[in-house]
C-alpha cells in the first residue's frame, strides 16, 4: 500500500514568503504527525541556503487529509530546520511555539479573516480586459447575481476542500471589490490557526491551477478607490472571554497602543498602501480602538461590549501577513 504525503513549507523570500511543496511516497497509512519522517530540500532554490551547503530539513508539524488526492493521502505542514535540527532563520513558527508554551494558561484563541483577490492575468476576475468595471464599489460585498459576482465556483470548491481536509474554516463571503473574497479560519489556538491558514492558502493556490486563476494576496492589488485586502485577527484569551473580560480587553488595547511599530512590522508588507484611513481602515500613522468602529485599528465587537466579555478584532494585519508572526506579536504584547 502506498500513500502520497504532500510536504508543504514556507520559503525564504522577503518581505513576503511563498509556499512550496513536494510529494513523498510512503509505504503505510499515517495517523499522526509523529509517524512521519523528516525530509530535505534544496534550500539554494528557495533563498534558504547557499549552493555550496544547500540542504535544509523539513520537520513535519501538522497533518490533515489531502482533499484533492483523496483516500489515505495527506497534506503535511512543515517547519524548515537547519541540518542539525535547529530552527532555520526563516522559520517563524518555532518562536510562536515557544510563546504558545510559555502562555499556555492564557488559552489564546484566534479567528483570522483571510481576504484575497482572484486574478485573470493583470486584472481581477470579472473585470474588463482593461480599465475598471462599469459600476464602482457598492453592490459587490456579500452579493449574489452574475453582474455582481466573479469566481464563485472556485471559492465554493475551496470551501469544500477545506472542510474535507478537516480545517476549521468558519465561513466565506464575497468582498467589497469585484473578484475579491474572504474566508475565515478559527477560532483556534495560535499554532493550529496558523498551520491551518497556511494549508488553506496552499489549497486555494492549488485549485487556482485547475481554474487558471491566480490568487493575489497583495494588500492593495488595485490602486485608487478600491478596497485593499486584509487579514483581520479576532483575538481573545481566557480572561477576556470570562465575566469582566472587557477590562482585560481594554488593557490589551492600551498595550497594543504602546507597541504600534512592532505590530505593523509583523502584519505584512506594503500595508501602508492599504492602511490609508479610507476603505474601512485606520491610517497606519494612527492608533485607535473603539466599539463597533470599522475605521479603528482595533474594533471591539458590539456583542463583546454588550456582554462585557468576548474578543477584540485587530483590523491592521494585511492579507499577505505571516500568521506565525502576527499571532506571536499579539500574544507577546498582551500576555506579558
Ligand atoms: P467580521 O464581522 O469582522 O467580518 P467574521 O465573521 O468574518 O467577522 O470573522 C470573525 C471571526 O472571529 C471568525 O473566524 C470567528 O470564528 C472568530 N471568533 C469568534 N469568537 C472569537 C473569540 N472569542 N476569539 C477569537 N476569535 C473569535
Ligand atoms: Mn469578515
Ligand atoms: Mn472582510
Ligand atoms: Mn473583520
Amino acid at each position: 500500500m502506498k500513500v502520497m504525503a504532500e510536504y508543504i513549507w514556507i520559503d525564504g523570500y522577503q518581505p513576503t514568503a511563498g509556499l512550496r511543496s513536494k510529494t513523498k511516497i510512503l509505504d503505510k497509512k499515517i495517523t499522526s504527525v509523529a509517524e512521519l519522517p523528516t525530509w530535505g530540500f534544496d534550500g539554494s532554490s528557495t533563498l534558504q541556503a547557499d549552493g555550496t551547503d544547500s540542504d535544509c530539513m523539513l520537520k513535519p508539524v501538522w497533518i490533515c487529509k489531502d482533499p484533492i488526492r483523496g483516500g489515505d493521502n495527506i497534506l503535511v505542514m512543515n517547519e524548515v530546520c537547519n541540518p542539525d535540527g535547529s530552527p532555520h532563520s526563516s522559520n517563524t513558527r518555532s518562536h510562536l511555539a515557544d510563546l504558545d508554551k510559555k502562555f499556555k494558561s492564557e488559552e489564546a484563541w484566534f479567528g483570522i479573516e483571510q481576504e484575497y483577490t482572484l486574478m485573470d492575468g493583470t486584472q481581477p476576475l470579472g473585470w474588463p480586459d482593461e480599465g475598471y468595471p462599469e459600476r464602482p464599489q457598492g453592490p459587490y460585498y456579500c452579493s449574489v447575481g452574475s453582474e455582481n459576482v466573479a469566481g464563485r465556483d472556485m471559492v465554493e470548491d475551496h470551501m469544500h476542500l477545506c472542510l474535507e481536509a478537516g480545517l476549521e474554516i468558519s465561513g466565506i463571503n464575497a468582498e467589497v471589490m469585484l473578484g475579491q473574497w474572504e474566508y475565515q479560519v478559527g477560532p483556534l489556538g495560535p499554532l493550529e490557526v496558523s498551520d491551518q491558514l497556511w494549508i488553506a492558502r496552499w489549497l486555494l493556490e492549488r485549485i487556482g491551477e485547475d481554474y487558471g486563476v491566480r490568487v493575489d494576496l497583495h494588500p492593495k492589488p488595485i490602486k485608487g478607490d478600491w478596497n485593499g485586502s486584509g487579514a483581520h485577527i479576532n483575538y481573545s484569551t481566557k480572561p477576556m472571554r470570562e465575566p469582566g473580560g472587557l477590562s482585560v480587553i481594554n488593557e490589551a488595547c492600551e498595550k497594543l497602543g504602546q507597541n504600534i511599530e512592532k505590530h505593523i512590522e509583523a502584519y505584512g508588507a506594503d500595508n501602508e498602501q492599504r492602511l490609508t484611513g479610507k476603505h474601512e481602515t485606520c491610517s497606519i500613522k494612527e492608533f485607535r480602538y473603539g466599539v463597533s468602529d470599522r475605521g479603528a485599528s482595533i474594533r471591539i465587537p458590539m456583542d463583546t461590549h454588550n456582554d462585557g466579555c468576548g474578543y477584540l478584532e485587530d483590523r491592521r494585519p494585511a492579507s499577505n501577513m505571516d500568521p506565525y508572526k502576527a499571532c506571536a506579536a499579539l500574544i507577546d504584547t498582551t500576555c506579558s
